[in-house]
């Protein structure tokens, strides 16, 4: 992404209201670094707890510049992983609880848009899993018995129920998830950051935290002004590295898509669309697909990459918007000659176990953090934040007591050891998902 012109979720918008940069010296008692879902629901929640207390966020560049104005804006409980990965991993018993928990991040934002009254366009749409091959059906119907072994809420759809909710493709059965959401992300993160500022959060955008002094009391430098702040959290996910704190836990994979002129009638019905449907493919390196509330098509493959040279940033690839639209053309070959009118990318944050980690650390225990979310962090940040509210007031409750808090991230030796893993990974995945095809 060059400018949020790039991106459709700027677009028909009313223009970045720009906020104040952080100029001269401050004192707080809570500094958040990143104007994300993390950062905002962090500075609403704090703020919300502690009325007292003087809450300031830094944003290097605008709230929403990062991956939570880039996403596709699905609404999930889901973290990193499927149901059947995390089963695996996990064991049964962890994984419900766990899910269970993290699901009630899709009735936040729920709360969250009715309570503040936030016009985002958001649709109840649920998630479908769409199955193109006899393998993809069997690897389906793992899926489907793992999301149910784990209490997660799905529905099997034959090829008839599936294709009439989808008609892009040949579809030979399909997973529904239906506690699933779809929304557009700029609109929701610009209303919760009016409805954290509406409480007495101060927001500082072009304020990049060039520089963090430990201590006691944590010092945050800007080019210029700089916070004192009893505590502190860091909101950066994907964009951690360079501030040197929890540096190297959380990599910058890229993921990128594209949007397509307002689909018309003709192409709306060959898709037999209804609403804002969300579709993934059941495969590893899966492509997805989600309409948007003007009757836009949005397409993504993930085929995340990770580079080399970590400090740079790679969110705007020509090459991948091609190899998108092609992707896209050989699938629903109806849309030849259609208009692609925004094209960008973005950083999704990946741990090692493919889950987020939210806690407190540091040498005065000062330091709060959450980030990690593996490509899941819309409903998942809100949750976070309100979990990170929690962790500072010392509550015990399940927001405090649960395998996430503190949970250790692994982290990388070098970025060359994550570039060789990473495509030992993808070829491993691109291996598995030609024997789904065949
Ligand atoms: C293409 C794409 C599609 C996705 N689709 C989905 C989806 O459908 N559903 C879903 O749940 N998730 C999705 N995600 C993931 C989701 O967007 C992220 O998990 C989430 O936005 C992370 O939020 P965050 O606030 O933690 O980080 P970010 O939104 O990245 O915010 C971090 C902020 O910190 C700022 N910052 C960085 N360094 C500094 C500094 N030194 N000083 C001050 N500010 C700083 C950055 O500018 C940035 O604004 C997708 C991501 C991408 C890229």
């Amino acid at each position: 992404m060059r400018t949020a012109s790039d991106n459709f979720w700027f677009h028909g918008i009313p223009p970045l209201e720009s906020g104040a940069a952080l100029f001269g010296e401050h004192e707080a008692d809570v500094a958040i670094i990143g104007g994300g879902f993390t950062g905002i629901a962090a500075a609403y929640f704090i703020k919300q707890r502690f009325p007292e207390k003087r809450v300031i966020v830094l944003e290097s560049e605008f709230v929403g510049y990062g991956s939570s104005g880039r996403n596709s804006g699905g609404v999930t409980g889901l973290l990193g992983h499927s149901c059947l990965h995390m089963k695996k991993k996990l064991g049964i018993e962890k994984t419900t609880r766990l899910l269970q928990f993290t699901f009630q991040s899709v009735s936040l934002v729920e709360e969250l848009i009715k309570k503040h009254d936030i016009d985002c366009d958001y649709e109840r749409a649920g998630r479908l899993v769409i199955a193109e091959g006899e393998r993809q059906v069997r690897h389906l119907e793992e899926q489907a018995k793992a999301s149910e072994e784990v209490g997660a809420k799905t529905l099997w759809l034959e090829k008839e129920e599936a294709r009439s909710r989808f008609g892009g493709v040949n579809v030979l059965a399909a997973l529904y998830l239906p506690d699933e959401g779809v929304i557009n992300p700029v609109k929701f993160l610009r209303g919760m950051k009016r409805a954290a500022e509406s409480i007495g959060v101060e927001v500082y955008e072009h304020s990049r935290c060039t520089h963090i002094e430990p201590g006691p009391m944590m010092s945050l430098y800007t080019s210029l002004g700089s916070v004192r702040a009893r505590d502190i959290v860091m909101a950066t996910n994907a964009y951690s590295n360079p501030l040197g704190l929890l540096k190297y836990k959380v990599l910058p994979f890229y993921i990128y898509q594209i949007t397509t002129e307002p689909l018309t009638q003709g192409q709306l019905d060959e898709f037999h669309c209804k609403g804002q449907q969300n579709v993934f493919v059941a495969k590893n390196l899966y492509w997805a697909a989600r309409f948007t509330a003007d009757n836009r098509l949005m397409f993504v493959e993930c085929d995340t990459l990770f580079f080399y040279d970590i400090e740079c940033d790679y969110s705007h690839r020509p090459s991948e918007y091609r190899s998108h639209y092609r992707l896209m053309i050989e699938k629903f070959p109806f849309l030849k000659g259609i208009k692609v009118t925004h094209q960008w990318g973005g950083r999704i944050g990946i741990t090692l176990d493919f889950l987020p980690s939210v806690g407190r650390t540091g040498k005065h225990n000062n330091v709060y953090y959450s980030m990690g979310y593996n490509g899941n962090g819309l409903g998942f940040g809100q949750l976070a934040g309100k979990m990170l509210a929690a962790l500072m007031a010392g509550e015990n409750s399940e927001l405090t007591n649960n395998m996430l808090i503190n949970k250790p991230m692994l982290g990388i030796p070098s970025a060359s050891a994550t570039y060789l893993a990473s495509h030992g990974l993808k070829f491993y995945y691109k291996t598995r998902d030609r024997l789904l095809e065949m």
